[in-house]
């Protein structure tokens, strides 16, 4: 998972890398508030998990605070590379004397960090590295023994990095180690006119693997940009959010991918990825139908079950429990096969309820769904 910069910039400051002054909004009022606070002029600074904002117009500078407000007015809501700005972090403005780039990335292949580092940063690296591949320093990193001064003088010799950013790199290791992070770049990392060295854009990208443990990151709302999944999250469901029309709940991973499949192959789209496993059907049902069905994209539901452990009488019996909490808007197209399948049917069929259909095989089923979605 990518954080946004604001999120990497407060990693940064925690760690002790000197980062500019800066505070982050969705008001354009605000921003004013907050450039007023930050002495008058900042750079305004769009919050999308894209780089090369600067050249799209999402890195802005603003000479006062009334000029703060419009131009956040003006980047709020903005469309950068398809990332739609909520947000921006307003920025004391630094006077610049040189930019240099440094990252921490995992090299998969080699089992490895590699410190990758350069005395021109400020443009995206790819270029520079087609451009002129000797300016680029790659210094493989032993993931036991990190980077400590020895290392960190080694990474800065190799770019021509001035001997001032050696402490920034062991910092820049330890968000890194503890943050359990996949990546952290500083691009650029600047030299200001008075000699100090300053991480003027963050990025680091957090590994989902470690989320148990990195839980905060969960309430910051940086995991889910989608309200919906993070209310799914928080109800403990599976739940990804995609952008057809046909809500999709079934049981086991596989089983929902096969669904997607099918239910594309049928000339829809899918609404949603929800794999209600095999936990507590009733809970499971009516948290999972809740969500789905608050999704004003979602035309029709497809709840594909092939009973195993959980058997299909518990699911049925789950959604008819559902029922009572959550008002069904939508229609419901229900498969149920395997493990007791037959009683599960009775029970649904008993409901009778006027917006629920059953179906005996997937293909059917995903057909009646994907005509349903484009019918009502
Ligand atoms: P990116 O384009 O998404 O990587 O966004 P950055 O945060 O890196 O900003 C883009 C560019 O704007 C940087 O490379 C800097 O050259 C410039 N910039 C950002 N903040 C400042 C600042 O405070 N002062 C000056 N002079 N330039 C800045
Ligand atoms: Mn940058």
């Amino acid at each position: 998972m990518d954080l946004y910069e604001h999120q990497a910039r407060g990693l940064f400051e925690e760690h002790g890398i000197p980062v500019p002054r800066a505070d982050v909004t969705s008001s354009a009022k605000e921003a004013r508030e907050i450039a007023r606070r930050l002495g008058g002029r900042v750079v305004v600074k769009a919050q999308v998990k894209t780089g090369g904002r600067g050249k799209t117009g999402g890195v802005r500078l603003a000479a006062d605070p009334a000029a703060a407000e419009l131009t956040s007015r003006q980047i709020l809501g903005m469309d950068i590379k398809g990332h739609t700005v909520g947000k921006v972090m307003l920025a004391q403005p630094i006077d610049i004397e040189a930019e240099f780039y440094v990252a921490y990335v995992l090299d998969r292949a080699a089992g490895r960090f590699l410190a990758v580092a350069s005395a021109e940063g400020g443009t995206e690296i790819e270029e520079v590295a087609a451009r002129r591949p000797e300016a680029v320093a790659r210094i493989p990193i032993d993931p036991a023994e990190g980077v400590h001064s020895a290392k960190a003088g080694e990474i800065a010799a190799a770019a021509g990095l001035p001997p001032q950013t050696v402490d920034v790199l062991e910092r820049l290791w330890e968000v890194l180690v503890g943050e359990d992070a996949l990546l952290v770049e500083v691009n650029p990392l600047v030299r200001t006119e008075k000699g100090q060295i300053l991480a003027l854009d963050s990025k680091v990208t957090l590994d989902d693997n470690a989320r148990f443990r990195q839980n905060r990151w969960d309430t910051e709302g940086a995991v889910h940009d989608d309200p919906l999944e993070a209310a799914a999250a928080a109800k403990g469901l599976n739940y990804v959010k995609l952008d057809g029309e046909v809500g999709i709940i079934g049981n086991g991973a596989g089983l929902v991918m096969s669904t997607l499949d099918v239910v594309a192959g049928c000339g829809a789209r899918p609404a949603n990825f929800l794999d209600i496993g095999g936990g507590a059907p009733a809970r499971i049902m009516a948290d999972g139908l809740s969500v789905i069905l608050s999704d004003p994209d979602v035309k029709s539901v497809f709840v594909n079950v092939f009973g195993g452990i959980t058997a299909c009488d518990a699911v049925a019996d789950g959604i008819v429990r559902a029922l009572d909490g959550v008002r069904l808007t939508k229609p419901l197209v229900v498969r149920l096969d395997g493990n007791n399948a037959v009683r599960g049917r009775a029970i649904l069929d008993e409901r009778a309820h006027p917006l629920i259909q059953q179906a005996t095989t997937m293909d059917g089923a995903a057909r009646r769904a994907a005509q349903l979605a484009h019918t009502s």
